[in-house]
């Protein structure tokens, strides 16, 4: 019995002459690559998409965004990394030609093309469109948390830093009084020296003015943290009970494929709010009047679902109405109304039973509660429907997530999260396509059109001999 043999290092091979025939004819690098070759970087928004007239020249931005696409479609997605993969994979080598640019023009290409790279991912959603991919019937959302380049001790709230500071003032005053029995008792024999010990209050009187500085941004601002690493992003909680710091991305899939058909990046952890805005997008890219939007408990909040109705009666047990007396905060983005009848309360042989409280019942509803109500009937007459919600929109998350590698982000900032996000979910929809239609069925689709014209102009060529 024997393993199978590799070839000796030193013995020569007869390798296929063009790097082409490496890549086979249904290889997916080839639709990033025909897909990049349709698009007008110009247009879309992409720096130097012009060669200079003098100078270096400069990459072409189309070979820096095919890398990125493979990468993403591939789990690479650092500059270093994909520099590597320019010199030594035969895809990427194929791909852009034998260029091997190096990781800091990989990475500048992705920090100055943010915006760019997310009209990339909205100009492939339209050739989906266009081949008819969407069913634009019924579409799922939902968030999901991804790190930020932001360690959690580099995050602060008003309560940590008051702990830190309480903390250091601890400490100087420990020190100070070090300072005074040292030089009462005279002692200088293995205990810090006056010197060592004033330059250790130094450190932490410095550290304490650093907190204060965060402490008094905070009350000054609007927002309740401060991230020192990628400001914007913010401490949420994660799977498993956990906290970290992240940013929540927002999708919304359709039912017919799981393709994306939008996604977005929010700094606050409740997905509050953000139901109407991105079930509206998937609305305005398919041009339907009616759409079927599956969310879970997360969208659940009145003001989005619905403009507040507030004047409502409710009736007590002993058929009294209780009014809508004032409106109180839960929440951020949620109210309460608060009915009440003391006067009516306050004459009931049933009060002892019906509260505790002395003057009288208090029914709290959340604001426009009989709107929610009504969704919780359709919710309960459409059980088949919403339990395909976590099939349909949890997929892609899954998929990127587990399939990519995409877990955290590299680049700070959330324009910078968006376009990397943007990538991911650019890479997930050709995957998902190529699934669907296969790699030559695309590249005709995608070059279909270009041959067209240059059949239009082919004839428009003859008809002008003609007339000649
Ligand atoms: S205590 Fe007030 S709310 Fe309760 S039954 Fe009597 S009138 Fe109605």
């Amino acid at each position: 019995m024997r393993y199978i043999e590799g070839i000796h290092r030193k013995s020569k091979i007869a390798l296929p002459e063009y790097v082409d025939d490496y890549v086979t004819e249904d290889n997916p690098v080839r639709i990033i690559d025909a897909f990049v070759e349709t698009l007008d970087v110009g247009e879309l928004g992409f720096k130097n998409a012009t060669p200079k007239k003098r100078g270096r020249p400069g990459y072409n931005p189309k070979d820096l965004l095919k890398l990125y696409i493979y990468g993403y479609m591939n789990k690479v997605i650092s500059s270093k990394k994909l520099e590597k993969q320019t010199q030594t994979n035969i895809e990427v080598m194929w791909l852009l030609r034998r260029l091997t640019p190096d990781d800091r023009s990989i990475y500048e290409f992705r920090k100055n093309n943010k915006h760019a790279i997310n009209e990339v991912f909205k100009h492939f959603t339209s050739l989906l469109n266009q081949w008819d991919l969407f069913g634009k019937e019924v579409v799922a959302v939902d968030g999901s948390k991804f790190r930020a380049c932001n360690s959690k001790k580099n995050n602060f709230s008003s309560k940590t830093l008051n702990r830190k500071i309480k903390y250091l003032e601890e400490k100087i005053q420990k020190y100070m009084t070090e300072i005074e029995e040292n030089d009462i008792k005279e002692l200088n024999t293995h205990k810090p020296t006056k010197e060592e010990i004033q330059a250790k209050i130094k450190e932490l009187k410095e550290r304490k003015k650093k907190y204060e500085g965060y402490k008094d941004e905070i009350e000054k601002s609007d927002i309740k943290e401060i991230s020192t690493t990628d400001s914007e992003s913010r401490l949420m909680a994660v799977n498993n009970n956990g906290i970290d710091i992240c940013y929540n991305i927002q999708t919304v899939v359709d039912s017919k494929h799981k393709l994306v058909v939008d996604c977005d990046i929010i700094n606050n952890p409740t997905d509050h709010c953000m139901l109407s805005k991105i079930a509206g997008n998937a609305k305005e890219i398919f041009d339907v009047k009616e759409l079927k939007a599956l969310a879970d408990k997360g969208y659940y909040n009145a003001t989005d679902l619905k403009e507040c109705e507030q004047e409502n009666i409710y009736l007590c047990p002993q058929g009294e109405k209780l009014y809508s007396r004032r409106q109180k905060p839960i929440d951020e983005n949620t109210k309460e109304i608060v009915y009440q009848n003391f006067e009516a309360c306050g004459k009931c042989d049933f009060k002892d039973k019906c509260t505790k409280d002395k003057r009288g019942r208090q029914v709290r509803r959340p604001i426009d509660q009989d709107f929610l109500d009504r969704v919780d009937q359709r919710t309960a007459k459409n059980k088949d429907l919403y339990k395909q919600r976590q099939m349909i929109v949890e997929h892609p998350f899954g998929t990127i997530k587990r399939g990519l590698g995409m877990t955290y982000f590299l680049t700070k900032g959330m324009q910078s999260a968006k376009a990397e996000i943007s990538f991911a979910f650019l890479s997930y929809n050709m995957k998902r396509v190529i699934n669907i239609l296969g790699v030559k069925e695309i590249i005709k689709r995608l070059t279909g059109k270009k041959g067209f014209v240059s059949l239009q102009f082919h004839k428009y060529a003859i008809f002008l001999e003609n007339i000649s």
